[in-house]
């Protein structure tokens, strides 16, 4: 029965049904672009800075899990960061409105506290509100966010997720960046490994890297350095995301990967990494932000 029972789970996820009931129940729950998203926060920003650093993560805690001793060098050079979350990191439509702001603004909370321990105020912080785990469901709507996010910003260097098929969030974020940036002109985008398939977050990771990319050959990489006071701070950043403790004992703290994008096959690499159908990625409407021009972006 039970195996009757999982076959039914995986097929039903193959299907667009999940989405459909969980986008109404979103609706029902008041959860809607923009102004109902939950934890919608410093968008957009009234004077932002141009030409400095910009990263576009998924959740409160993916930058410095991914890129702390990149920011800390880059705010030891002098450069403005700033720093924008696809999702609110907790709020969606699981439980009352009442609970899952107050989720959102713990996340977000948590997030200002790390950072601004490297100095990033929290005026370069910004939410974009979209469901955690949900982000699929606003395909265009988060491009069109993250389209004026970066031409505002004009960033000299951009960061990203790699499509690597360890959360869903974090491959659409970098699916969305990656159809989007380039076509805005950013020339300097990378992307960092966080976990995946080949290297999961459920047990205790020793050795990040990007996973296996059949679409990508020869993709080089490079393992940033620190040193032990660069170690201690990210580790005094990360204590600070109290409510993700959990997740984050599982992490090495002195391990870092990047690479410079490569946005080719960008579909195909989705399709791939997050096990979504064809038939899931045209609902979602997917497929048309890869043909979308830099003229429609604005
Ligand atoms: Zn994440």
């Amino acid at each position: 029965m039970s195996v009757i029972r999982t076959n039914l789970m995986q097929f039903m996820k193959s299907t667009v049904l999940p989405d459909l009931v969980l986008g109404g129940l979103e609706r029902a729950r008041g959860i809607s672009y923009p102004h109902g998203l939950i934890g919608r926060r410093n968008f957009p920003v009234p004077c932002p800075r141009r030409g400095g650093v910009l990263v576009i993560a998924a959740h409160p805690d993916d930058e410095v899990l991914g890129l702390g001793f990149t920011l800390m060098k880059h705010r030891t050079d002098g450069d403005e960061v700033t720093v924008a979350f696809t999702t609110n990191g907790g709020g969606n439509w699981r439980g009352d409105r009442s609970s899952q702001d107050a989720l959102a603004a713990r996340r977000y909370l948590e997030a200002c506290e790390s950072l601004g321990v490297i100095g990033i105020s929290p005026q370069n912080i910004l939410s974009l509100g979209f469901p955690d785990a949900g982000l699929r469901r606003y395909m265009p709507e988060a491009a069109k966010d993250i389209a004026l996010l970066i031409s505002a910003h004009r960033p000299k260097t951009l960061y990203v997720h790699a499509i690597e098929g360890g959360h869903r969030d974090h491959d659409v974020t970098s699916f969305l960046v990656q159809c989007v940036g380039p076509r805005l002109g950013v020339e300097n985008l990378y992307e960092w490994a966080e976990y995946n398939r080949e290297a999961p977050l459920a047990r205790p990771l020793v050795n990040i890297r990007f996973p296996a990319d059949p679409y990508v050959a020869d993709h080089p990489f490079w393992r940033t350095s620190c040193t032990e006071a660069e170690r201690s701070l990210k580790e005094k950043m990360l204590t600070k995301y109290v409510s993700q403790a959990a997740l984050i004992r599982n992490y090495p703290f002195d391990q870092e990967v990047l690479r410079r994008a490569n946005p080719i096959h960008l579909m195909s690499r989705l399709k791939y990494f997050t096990n979504l159908s064809g038939t899931t990625l045209r609902y979602l409407r997917a497929s048309t932000l890869c043909d979308v021009s830099s003229a429609q972006l604005h």
